[in-house]
C-alpha cells in the first residue's frame, strides 16, 4: 500500500532526518534499512539511510541516519544526521554518553527504550550537566515487548517510532515489516508484526510539566522555544583527544551487558564435569577457568561466568552436554550467581596512560602489551 504523507518539519536542506542510537545485536542498522525503504516504497517520498559502527562486534555502539525529503526533490547531503527531527535511543544505558543526545533541537521528538519511571527518567536526563531543548520525549519497555510477542527489539522500536513520528500509517510499517522480514525470517513474521503493533501501543508520551516550567528561565535565548531541556551535547563537553570512553557498549569498559535481550545463560555447578566446551565456544572470554581438582584430580574447573562480557547469545547453553548451562530470565537473576570477573580483562587506568586506548584482548593488543614489557613477541 503506498500513502503520500506531509512531512511535519524539514531542515534547510528539504529533509526529515532521523537518528538511531542503539548498540550492536539490537538490529538497529536493519530498522534503518525498513525506515529508509518504507519512505520511498511506501510514502512516497525520496529517502536514505545508512549506518556507522564503531566496530564489528556485537555490544559495541551502532548509530544509525535517516533521510526523507519529499518526492520532487534530491536528498544531496549524505553525512551522519546531526540535528535529527526524530531521535531513537535503542538502550537507556546509552544515556550514560551525553553523546547520544547531541544535536537535539526544539523539533526533536525523542523515543527511549527504557523500564525506568517516568519520575526517573526525568532525574536522570536532569542530571547530566547542560541542556537543549526537545519537543516530545516517548518511552516503552522495548525488550520486555519483544519478550511477550517473541520478537526483536527492533521492530517494537520501528512501532514506537512510527507512533512518535505521527506521520506513518501503522499498516505502512506492517507492510515493510512483512516484505523485509516476512523474506528472511517467514516463520517469525506473526511475532515480529506482534512486536511492532505492541510497540506502537506501548510507546508513551511523557509528560515532563514541572521539568519543563523549572527550565524555562535556564534555557538559552536559542532554546527557548523547546517544550524541556535535557542534557547536553558533545560541543558543550568534548571527549578529550585520545580519551577512552568509559560507556556501555564500549569493548574497553567490558560491559556488553546492554547487547543482551532478556537472557542470560545460568551456571548449575554441579551438574558441570568441566569438559571446556562452554569456554571454547564462547565468543567473549566469559567462563573463568582456574585449576582446581575435580574428581579427585587436578584439573582446570569452571568457576563462573564474568556476566560484564556476555552478551548473551546463549551459545553456550546450546553446547553444554549436561544442562550445567541453561537459559534464564535475567530479570529473575538480578545477583548473579556464579557471577565472576574476568581478572585478566580488568586494566587499572596507569594500563591505558602506558599503552593508550588499546584493544583488551585482540592479539595485536596482546603484542602491543608484550612489546611494551619489553618481552619477546
Ligand atoms: S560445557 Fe557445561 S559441563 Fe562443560 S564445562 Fe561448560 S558448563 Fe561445564
Ligand atoms: S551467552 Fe554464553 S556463549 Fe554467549 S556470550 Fe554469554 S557466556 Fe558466552
Amino acid at each position: 500500500m503506498t500513502e503520500s504523507v506531509r512531512l511535519p518539519a524539514v531542515n534547510d536542506m528539504g529533509n526529515y532526518e532521523i537518528r538511531l542510537e542503539s548498540i550492536g545485536g539490537l538490529g538497529a542498522n536493519l530498522c534503518g534499512k525498513m525506515l529508509g525503504e518504507l519512505g520511498l516504497r511506501h510514502l512516497h517520498l525520496n529517502s536514505a539511510s545508512f549506518s556507522s559502527y564503531g566496530s564489528e562486534k556485537t555490544g559495541t555502539p551502532v548509530t544509525a541516519y535517516i533521510r526523507y525529503c519529499d518526492w520532487d526533490k534530491d536528498i544531496r547531503v549524505h553525512s551522519p544526521v546531526v540535528h535529527p527531527h526524530l531521535l531513537c535511543i535503542f538502550h537507556d544505558a546509552l544515556l550514560s554518553d551525553s553523546g547520544v543526545l547531541a544535536g537535539c533541537t526544539k523539533d526533536t521528538v525523542i523515543v527511549l527504550h527504557t523500564t525506568d519511571t517516568p519520575d526517573r527518567i526525568e532525574k536522570r536526563l536532569y542530571r547530566l550537566s547542560h541542556r537543549i531543548p526537545f519537543q516530545a520525549l516517548y518511552t516503552l519497555p522495548a525488550q520486555q515487548i519483544a519478550m511477550e510477542t517473541h520478537s526483536r527489539i527492533n521492530v517494537v522500536m520501528l512501532g514506537a517510532m512510527v507512533k512518535a513520528m505521527g506521520f506513518i500509517p501503522l499498516l505502512s510499517a506492517e507492510d515493510i515489516c512483512s516484505e523485509t522480514l516476512g523474506k528472511k525470517y517467514p516463520d517469525a513474521l506473526a511475532a515480529n508484526l506482534a512486536g511492532l503493533r505492541g510497540g506502537y501501543e506501548a510507546a508513551k508520551l511523557l509528560s515532563m510539566a514541572k521539568e519543563s516550567a523549572d527550565t524555562t528561565s535556564k534555557t538559552t535565548a536559542g532554546n527557548a522555544g523547546g517544550n524541556t531541556a535535557v542534557a547536553s551535547p558533545t560541543a558543550a563537553s568534548p571527549m578529550p583527544a585520545g580519551g577512552l570512553n568509559p560507556h556501555f557498549g564500549n569493548s574497553v569498559a567490558n560491559d556488553l551487558s546492554p547487547s543482551r535481550q532478556g537472557y542470560i545463560p545460568l551456571f548449575i555447578q554441579e551438574r558441570c564435569i568441566n569438559c571446556g566446551l562452554c569456554d571454547s565456544t564462547c565468543p567473549d572470554m566469559v567462563f573463568q577457568f582456574e585449576k582446581g581438582m575435580y574428581r579427585g584430580r587436578e584439573m582446570m574447573v569452571n568457576r563462573g561466568l564474568d556476566y560484564y562480557h556476555c552478551k548473551g547469545c546463549l551459545r553456550c547453553v546450546q553446547v553444554c552436554p549436561t544442562q550445567a548451562l541453561v537459559k534464564g530470565l535475567e530479570s529473575e537473576h538480578p545477583h548473579k550467581e556464579w557471577f565472576l570477573p574476568n581478572q585478566e580483562l580488568i586494566r587499572r587506568p596507569d594500563y591505558y596512560e602506558k599503552t593508550g586506548a588499546d584493544g583488551y584482548i585482540t592479539s595485536e593488543s596482546y603484542l602491543t602489551e608484550k612489546r611494551i614489557e619489553g618481552g619477546e613477541v
